[in-house]
């Protein structure tokens, strides 16, 4: 069991780090050293020797390798964002970035996305160098920059220029899992996320013949563009059922003791009540347009229009979303990838899941443990590049009434201290285990 200076510390650091403002306003615009200092700080003090890595300067990475027991074992990295997306002081209740203790709940912007586990992950290494405790694997921890943006200064940029720090690292475990879903009806769910859906951001161009406003025009860039916009915002996109999202369905119907019938899905999810939510975005692709850019003057029809696509594509799903696009946008409009990550799938059958349930249902027996697929992407993503396997897993025990999903990028972040003692215990005991 971690001590009780781990379940100080815990709240500590996520206050201190709260403090240290590392909003990432996208572009460049971040500076996450100091809160890459302050973790390096906590990390050599537990006898650990990390490397501050960076491609550009102010934008610090934070990589360091704790040996484990077991040399043939492969090892394991557990990671965590520094940045933070941006917070507005007056739309608040107390200060985004003060870190304020107040009432049992740590306050402000990063407080679940993602402070909370970079304390959790700090304050159990610490406790483990008091004891003298060693890891069965090898366990990398990597505290990144530029999550909230394009990932180009933090995972992609280690990825791509400092693969060997994380060499024999087969899996990972970071953000968004094992967290409390309360159902309304007395079942507290905690899912495990074990998939990503891939992101597509899309351009679609149209082009068309510039001309008088007056005038006949049967290739006019506007129209053409917005009956594509209007297609895809209309398209009923197929259900596919990944790994991932029939075993959530399946474990799902057993737990609500409802026909657990996979070909009619939509019945099935109705059943589920607010349960649902947990696998809805997930059931299939998606793609929402999102902006729309054309002409000058309301007499002069411009021979180009530009709109943006928020795509989203299930594991083993891109081909599928490539195809419809083609389809859906015809022979007037282009598209392309403005931005384009893969989707991730990781196994539900492997020894670390089972670990991580097991870690969840010791300190939580009321809880059920569910595999689920996240609907967005984290730095998993850029981490699958040199074959590790993500899991979502940021253990909190959260009482009724917090709604989590509020709290990402969302107005008065905050976090209970018990969820994060919670999140020291489980951690603790899934990262000695695995
Ligand atoms: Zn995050």
């Amino acid at each position: 069991m971690a001590d009780e200076r781990a379940l100080d510390e815990v709240v500590r650091f996520t206050s201190d780090l709260i403090r240290i403002d590392t909003t990432n306003r996208g572009g460049g615009d971040c500076r996450e050293r100091p809160a890459a200092e302050y973790a390096a700080e906590r990390l050599t003090e537990a006898g650990l020797e990390p490397l501050l890595l960076e491609r550009t300067k102010g934008r610090t990475n934070v990589v360091a390798r704790l040996a484990g027991t077991d040399p043939s074992a492969d090892a394991l990295l557990v990671h965590g964002h520094l940045d933070v997306v941006p917070a507005q002081a007056e739309d608040w209740s107390v200060h985004p970035f003060s870190g304020e203790v107040r009432d049992g709940v740590v306050w402000g912007r990063g407080a679940v996305d993602m402070k909370n586990m970079d304390a959790m992950i700090l304050s159990v290494v610490r406790s483990w160098a008091r004891e003298g405790v060693r890891p069965r694997r090898d366990l990398v921890i990597a505290f990144t920059a530029d999550e909230e943006a394009s990932a180009e200064d933090g995972s992609g940029f280690l990825a791509d220029k400092h693969p060997g720090l994380f060499e024999g690292c087969t899996e990972g475990v970071s953000e968004s899992g094992a967290f409390t879903f309360h159902d309304g009806a007395g079942r507290q769910i905690y899912p495990i996320a074990a998939g990503e859906r891939g992101t597509g951001w899309l351009k679609l161009t149209a082009r068309g013949r510039a001309g008088h406003g007056s005038k006949v025009n049967r290739s006019n860039a506007v129209t053409r563009l917005a009956a594509a916009v209007t297609r895809i915002g209309a398209h009923e996109w197929p259900l596919r059922l990944t790994p991932t999202v029939r075993a959530a369905l399946t474990e799902l119907a057993a737990l609500y003791g409802v026909d657990g019938d996979l070909d009619d899905v939509d019945a099935l999810l109705d059943k589920l009540g607010p349960a649902a939510a947990l696998v809805e975005s997930t059931v299939r692709n998606s793609a929402n347009p999102t902006m729309l850019s054309a002409g000058y003057k309301v007499n002069v029809i411009p021979g180009e229009a530009v709109a943006f696509v928020d795509g989203r594509y299930l594991p083993g799903g891109e081909d599928e979303f490539r195809a419809t696009m083609d389809e859906l946008t015809g022979p007037d409009v282009q598209w392309e990838f403005h931005h384009r990550e893969v989707a991730l799938q990781a196994p539900l059958d492997s020894p670390t899941y089972a670990r991580m349930r097991a870690a969840v249902e010791e300190f939580a027996p009321e809880g059920h443990v569910v595999p689920y697929c996240m609907s967005g992407g984290t730095d998993a993503k850029q981490f699958s590049r040199l074959g590790i396997t993500g899991y979502g897993f940021t253990p909190l025990r959260l009482p009724e009434g917090f709604d989590y999903q509020a709290m990402f990028h969302g107005v008065d972040e905050r976090v209970p201290v018990e969820a994060l003692h919670f999140g020291v215990h489980v951690l603790d005991r899934f990262l000695r285990t695995a």
